[in-house]
């Protein structure tokens, strides 16, 4: 543990040389890192495949991503195939019907206790993604570390690389742990978002045909991609 605040500063300090949210960057780097160790243990050792065959497999973002490894598709079809067969072996053991049906309690007015009390207990696909943890976890490490390191040193890198999506910036301010960190980071948010809002108004402006033969910068090109990345996160091939 004594290392990764050090660690995590050194990932940080290299996402933030890349435009877009540090903090997405080093979770999925984390789950990619995460991917690619259990895709050779999951095949090699028959325990680390049954905790895998527990959780239910990974959700539909990390198994796709098993699938970017080159030559791994056979490992791929060996881990699908061992969950394939634990949904097959869960769906046998569900053959007498529920007591109340999930039909009776939507016209029961879906009260929530009685819609949990008939639902499957067992996870859906995805639900415990181990890979979601892993990248939720060194999410939380990025975020604690940049707040740690902002005032004076990460901030003007986190301007430059155009500040945290709108989910990790809700978990830096709520992790924020001193009111000048916290009015800190929102001030370059406010900052980065109202540069954001205007390339916007420009892009939006220009495509207007009386103002079509001002030129475009690539701000304002890029503004519609950067917004969609600051809402939603960034993605993979965003
Ligand atoms: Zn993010
Ligand atoms: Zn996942």
């Amino acid at each position: 543990m004594s290392d990764q605040p050090s660690t995590t500063y050194q990932h940080l300090q290299k996402a933030l040389q890349h435009s877009g949210c540090p903090v997405c960057r080093i979770g999925k780097q984390a789950a990619h890192k995460y991917l690619d160790s259990i895709l050779y243990e999951s095949v090699t050792d028959p325990n680390s495949r049954a905790q895998l065959v527990n959780s239910f497999g990974f959700c539909y973002h990390h198994s796709r991503e098993l699938l970017d490894f080159s030559g791994e598709r056979l490992a791929s079809a060996i881990i699908e195939q061992s969950i394939l067969r634990e949904a097959m072996r869960r769906l046998k053991s569900k053959q007498s019907p529920p007591k109340r049906s999930l039909r009776q309690t939507f016209q029961a007015g879906m009260n929530r206790p009685q819609y949990q009390s008939v639902t499957v207990t067992d996870p859906a696909p995805g639900h415990a993604c181990m890979a979601c943890a892993e990248q939720q976890a060194s999410e939380g490490r990025a975020i604690e570390a940049l707040l740690k390191h902002l005032i004076g040193d990460l901030a003007v890198p986190l301007q430059h690389a155009g500040g945290l999506c709108w989910t990790h910036l809700q978990l830096a301010l709520q992790l924020a742990y001193k009111p000048a960190i916290y009015n800190a980071i929102g001030s370059i948010h406010e900052q980065i978002w109202t540069a954001l809002n205007a390339n916007l108004d420009e892009f939006i402006r220009k495509n207007d045909y009386r103002f079509r033969h001002e030129a475009m910068t690539d701000e304002e090109s890029a503004s519609i991609e950067r917004a969609i990345a600051i809402l939603t996160g960034e993605h993979p091939h965003s």
